[in-house]
C-alpha cells in the first residue's frame, strides 16, 4: 500500500501533518511532507485526532471540459487549450464532513475530480519539469451549483461556496497513469462516473505547466484537473462518494443550510 499523507487536528485542536500508520495512528511530521517535514517523537492514536483535507492551499486552480465526454454532455466541445477557473480554499472540507446545499442553488452536482498537490514554488514550467512539481495526488470533488453556473456565464459564485470542495481523504505521491475514476451516489453499486484518467484531454504534466505561465504555484497549492461524463444532482441527505484506485475514498454527505438565527 503507497504511504498515506494525512493533516490532523488533535483534541486540543492542534493541526498537524503526518502519516497514517497501518493501526491508523498517525505518525506526526514537523512540517508538511512537501517541505521536508520529517518525523517527530509523536504518534496520535484514532480516538485523538480528525483528518482534515490533506493541504491547505493559498489557492485551487479548475480545469473544466477536460474530458471529452463530459464536454459532450454539457453541451460543448473540449477546449483548444484548457478552460480554467478558481475555487477559494475555503470551500475546502475534509472527508466524512458535510456540504450545505445553499439557500441560492436549484440544482447542486457532484464532479468527481483527481487532484494534483503542488510540492515546489513552480512559476513557468515545462511539461517535463512540471513531472517534478507535482509532490502527489488526492481525490477531490468540485461541487457546482449549476444553475447559478449557467445564469452568470463564469463560475465563482456558482463553484465558491464554503464546503463545495471536498479534499482527501489523503495524499499519495505515485498515481497508476490509467487509475480508475469512479463517483457513487448513496448506496447504488453501479457508479454515476466511471472512467480512466488517461480519458483526460490535458494531461497533469501540461496542466501544470499551462498554468504556471500564468499564476506561480505555490507548495500546497491544489490542481483540480477536470471530471468526466455522468455529472448529476445532489438532494439534501445524499451521500456522495469518489475514489480513484491507488488513492482512495472521499465521502461527504449533504447537507440543508442551518437555520439563521437572527
Ligand atoms: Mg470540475
Amino acid at each position: 500500500m503507497a504511504q498515506r499523507y494525512v493533516r490532523v487536528q488533535d483534541l486540543q485542536g492542534r493541526i498537524y501533518y503526518g502519516l497514517l500508520q497501518l493501526n491508523q495512528n498517525v505518525q506526526v511530521l514537523d512540517a508538511p511532507p512537501w517541505l521536508q517535514g520529517q518525523p517527530i517523537d509523536l504518534e496520535l492514536a484514532p480516538e485523538g485526532y480528525q483528518l482534515l483535507a490533506p493541504c491547505a492551499p493559498s489557492k485551487i486552480v479548475a480545469v473544466g471540459k477536460n474530458y471529452v465526454e463530459h464536454a459532450a454532455e454539457m453541451g460543448s466541445n473540449v477546449p483548444k487549450e484548457p478552460l480554467l477557473f478558481l475555487k477559494p480554499s475555503t470551500a475546502i472540507i475534509a472527508t466524512s464532513t458535510a456540504i450545505v446545499y445553499p439557500p441560492q442553488s436549484q440544482r447542486v452536482d457532484y464532479e468527481g475530480e483527481l487532484a494534483l498537490v503542488i510540492g515546489d514554488r513552480t512559476s513557468n514550467c515545462t511539461p517535463q519539469e512540471a513531472d517534478n512539481k507535482i509532490w502527489g495526488y488526492t481525490i477531490a470533488n468540485d461541487v457546482t451549483a449549476r444553475d447559478l453556473q449557467q445564469k452568470d456565464n463564469q463560475w465563482t459564485r456558482a463553484k465558491g461556496f464554503d464546503t463545495f470542495c471536498p479534499l482527501g481523504p489523503w495524499i499519495v505521491r505515485e498515481l497508476n497513469a490509467a487509475a480508475t475514476l469512479q463517483t457513487f451516489l448513496n448506496d447504488n453499486i453501479v457508479p454515476v462516473q466511471s472512467t480512466s484518467i488517461e480519458q483526460m484531454v490535458f494531461s497533469p504534466n501540461f496542466l501544470v505547466a499551462y498554468i504556471s505561465q500564468i499564476m506561480t504555484l505555490l507548495p500546497g497549492d491544489v490542481i483540480l484537473t477536470g471530471t468526466p461524463s455522468g455529472v448529476g444532482a445532489l438532494q439534501i441527505g445524499d451521500r456522495i462518494r469518489v475514489e480513484i484506485e491507488g488513492i482512495g475514498r472521499l465521502e461527504n454527505t449533504v447537507v440543508a443550510p442551518a437555520t439563521i438565527i437572527s
